[in-house]
């Protein structure tokens, strides 16, 4: 029931239209019992200062940041939380006195996700497919929780290269490789990996799509994460599980992002079980749509 009480929360996007936040925020509202509205805004990039400040001035709550404003939002701030400086990557915006306060979620969010499926990160050997946004942040959680090796694979050799040389300076220690994506065949075969899939093939409604085909590659994988969440089963998990890996979406580190959030910005801690509750709604939500 929205009344003169209501707070307002919401996500800056462009585009905004197939967001699961609002479906995430409002049911972890009902359940509960919070007095909170959460909606969708699609700001363009020429808005998005703008955007921050009026939500500011309307006395908003707090905001998810998505595509592709994350790192732009940051100008905007008048304070950022250390791990989301070290990403250089925000996409949620805290209230404090004067403005907005920046964090990143969204890799304590995978994390998470990745516990509650019993995905083992220290002393795992690691395969990064892709070396954008996302695949630099991962490589850095990764990196600070105990992979003895992240092997990062991309397209353009140049971008994995970047990663690697920046995350090995802050680390102390050569842990990132930098492979183009046609080096993967060259493998070392002796033992299985830890994949994170963190390109954009695969995705609705290219779903044929994914990074790569050959079948011996998939016999090297112990585990198959894919970010992707649309289509709920990609073809690298499908390929995964054919070789009989284990495999994962990232609805659940979506899920897992919007609830990090919800915690920041209610000073509340969200139970495991009413975490597992709203992932479950979100699944059935997916399924019928
Ligand atoms: P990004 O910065 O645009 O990076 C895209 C990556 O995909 C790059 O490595 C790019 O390679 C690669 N790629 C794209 N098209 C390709 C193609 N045709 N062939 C080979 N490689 C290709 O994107 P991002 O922000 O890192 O996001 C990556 C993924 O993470 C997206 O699928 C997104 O949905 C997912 N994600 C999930 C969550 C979640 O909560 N589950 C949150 C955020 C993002 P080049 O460098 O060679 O272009």
């Amino acid at each position: 029931m929205i009344d003169g009480h209501t707070r307002v929360l919401g996500v800056l996007g462009c585009p905004v239209e197939h967001t699961k936040s609002p479906a995430i925020h409002n049911s972890l509202a009902k359940e509960m019992g919070f007095n909170l509205a959460y909606v969708p805004f699609r700001v363009e990039r020429e808005h998005l200062q703008d955007a921050v400040k009026g939500a500011y001035g309307l006395n908003i709550l707090g905001l998810n940041v998505t595509v592709p404003h994350k790192s732009e939002v940051i100008k905007g701030l008048v304070d950022i939380d250390p791990l989301a400086k070290q990403i250089g990557a925000v996409n949620t915006l805290v209230r404090v006195e004067g403005g907005f306060k920046g964090y990143n979620t969204d890799m304590p969010g995978l994390l998470r996700a990745m516990k509650d499926d019993g995905v083992t990160i220290e002393g795992e050997k690691v395969v990064i497919l892709g070396a954008g946004g996302v695949a630099r942040a991962v490589a850095m959680m990764l990196a600070k929780n105990g992979a003895t090796c992240i092997k990062m694979y991309n397209r353009t050799l140049e971008k994995a290269q970047a990663i690697a040389k920046e995350i090995n300076e802050v680390e102390g220690k050569s842990i990132v490789e930098a492979y183009a994506m046609t080096e993967l065949s060259a493998l070392p075969k002796e033992q299985k990996y830890l994949v994170i899939q963190t390109t954009n093939l695969g995705m609705s409604p290219e779903i044929e799509g994914a990074p790569v085909e050959d079948g011996a590659f998939y016999d090297m994988v112990k585990v198959g994460y894919d970010l992707i969440f649309n289509p709920l089963e990609t073809k690298f998990m499908a390929l995964c599980k054919a070789h009989g890996a284990r495999a994962y979406n990232g609805l659940k580190m979506l899920v897992y992002q919007g609830i990090i959030a919800y915690e920041l910005w209610n000073e509340v801690t969200v139970s495991e079980e009413l975490a597992h509750k709203v992932y479950d709604s979100i699944l059935v939500n997916f399924a019928n749509n």
